[in-house]
């Protein structure tokens, strides 16, 4: 038999989603505890997401988790759609007045990895949970194993599953794990990793007769790109010249300054969103909750929307004894997360080539994006939806 620990907030998931929610808690004075299987090495050197939209930028500032976002980061005012020969810019600030951030997901991680632990954040790498039970009481309890292979629980007031697209929190809220709504694409994108200064200033989006393509930036001596490819594709089958051709082909009018691939992989399409977002006193937020596509850069952000509201919703409950917002958490989250599902499936169908097109639907698809790029109301829609809705706050 193990003894329970015992917090008011067990949270499942050391990503963006766990550690910035212990992070609000914290500053609100609600103990939690943050569990993660991976190491703290692994967690922060996995190269994801790089987009921030302002609003993320502005939380990780103004609740002390990051003021390097702010030196380390780049802040990008637009980006380029090229289709046909033609480049558009849109412009962010001109159009909405925001904008967005490049900084990398592992760099918020290593900001957040070292903010919880200089407050004292118990915080466990290596801990590995394997089901949540009593969720429907209000004592639900997390049990797994710790690093030295020995079994853990932690009884909590609540417990949050922020532990990303293969959550085993999920099956207690929906019922399964796979208990949601789901959407997979017939094709995925082959990305690199590069030494290499960068090709353009600001992001490329380019829909090509051969496919899509994004270039996109790290720093000024790696930069991130991205090709359209099988779903089945074996990131190891391409040598690095045909790498370079398939890049190049895809963005004609730019010649790309290659360098060392030091990193490839595929990574699949995938939109999904779970039947429940909370059972009791369990909730799910992130990728545990949802996943998009990466085309509009959603992921991360909307797993910070999901942890400001679920913050207001226990600050309320742990607090004040008051389960109103709670109540209105899942209906409310879903609003913007729906929002960001069409964002994703509209950037990803209107940018790629599906391997089935016909010439009406090439000639179409092209329709679209003369749409969007000559009417200032088209402009604006993609400007609203890549910089960021602003965050709802009020539940209750
Ligand atoms: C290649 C790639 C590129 C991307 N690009 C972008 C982008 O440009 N912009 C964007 O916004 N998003 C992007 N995303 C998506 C983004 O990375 C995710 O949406 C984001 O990581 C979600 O954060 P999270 O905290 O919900 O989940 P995760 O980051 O997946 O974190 C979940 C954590 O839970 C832990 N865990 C899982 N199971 C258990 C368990 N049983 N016990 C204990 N711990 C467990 C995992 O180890 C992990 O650390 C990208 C994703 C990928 C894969």
């Amino acid at each position: 038999m193990t003894e329970a620990d015992r917090t008011r907030v067990a949270i499942v998931g050391a990503g963006p989603a766990g550690l910035l929610l212990s992070h609000l808690l914290a500053a609100s004075g609600i103990d939690s505890v943050v569990l993660d299987q991976r190491s703290r090495e692994e967690i922060e050197n996995t190269i994801r997401a790089g987009i921030l939209e302002q609003g993320t930028v502005d939380l990780l500032v103004s609740s002390s988790a990051s003021s390097r976002v702010l030196t380390d980061g780049t802040r990008h005012d637009g980006i380029e759609l090229r289709f046909a020969g033609e480049g558009h810019r849109i412009d962010f600030p001109g159009l909405v007045g925001r904008s967005v951030w490049l900084y990398p997901q592992h760099e918020v991680l290593r900001d957040l990895v070292a903010a919880r632990l200089a407050a004292g954040q118990d915080l466990r790498f290596g801990a590995s949970v394997e089901r949540v039970e009593d969720a429907d009481s209000d004592r639900p309890r997390v049990v797994g194993t710790d690093a030295d292979g020995q079994p853990f629980e932690i009884d909590a007031d609540f417990v949050v599953g922020a532990d990303g697209s293969r959550s085993v929190v999920r099956p207690t809220v929906t019922g399964a794990s796979t208990g949601g709504y789901f959407r997979e694409y017939p094709f995925a994108w082959f990305g690199i990793l590069c030494e290499a200064p960068p090709s353009s200033e600001e992001l490329i989006y380019s829909n090509s007769e051969n496919g899509f393509a994004l270039i996109s930036q790290r720093s000024p001596t790696v930069q991130r790109m991205y090709f359209q490819c099988d779903p089945e594709a074996d990131p190891d089958a391409l040598d690095e010249q045909r790498i370079w051709a398939e890049l190049q082909s895809r963005v004609p009018g730019t010649t790309l300054r290659e360098g060392t691939i030091f990193q490839r992989d595929v990574l699949r399409f995938r939109s999904f969103v779970a039947h429940r977002l909370r059972r009791g006193r369990v909730a799910l937020i992130g990728d545990a909750a949802h996943t998009v596509p990466p085309t509009g850069a959603k992921g991360m952000n909307l797993a910070v929307a999901d942890v400001v509201l679920l913050h207001e919703a226990l600050t309320a409950l742990l607090l004040e004894n008051d389960d109103r917002p709670l109540d209105t958490f899942a209906d409310v989250a879903l609003r913007r997360i729906w929002k960001a599902q069409h964002f994703s499936w509209w950037m990803t169908s209107m940018l790629h080539v599906a391997p089935d097109a016909s010439d009406f639907d090439r000639l179409r698809q092209l329709g679209e994006l003369r749409s969007v790029v000559e009417s200032e109301a088209g402009r604006t829609y993609l400007a609203e939806a890549y910089t960021g809705w602003p965050f709802e706050t009020r539940l209750a």
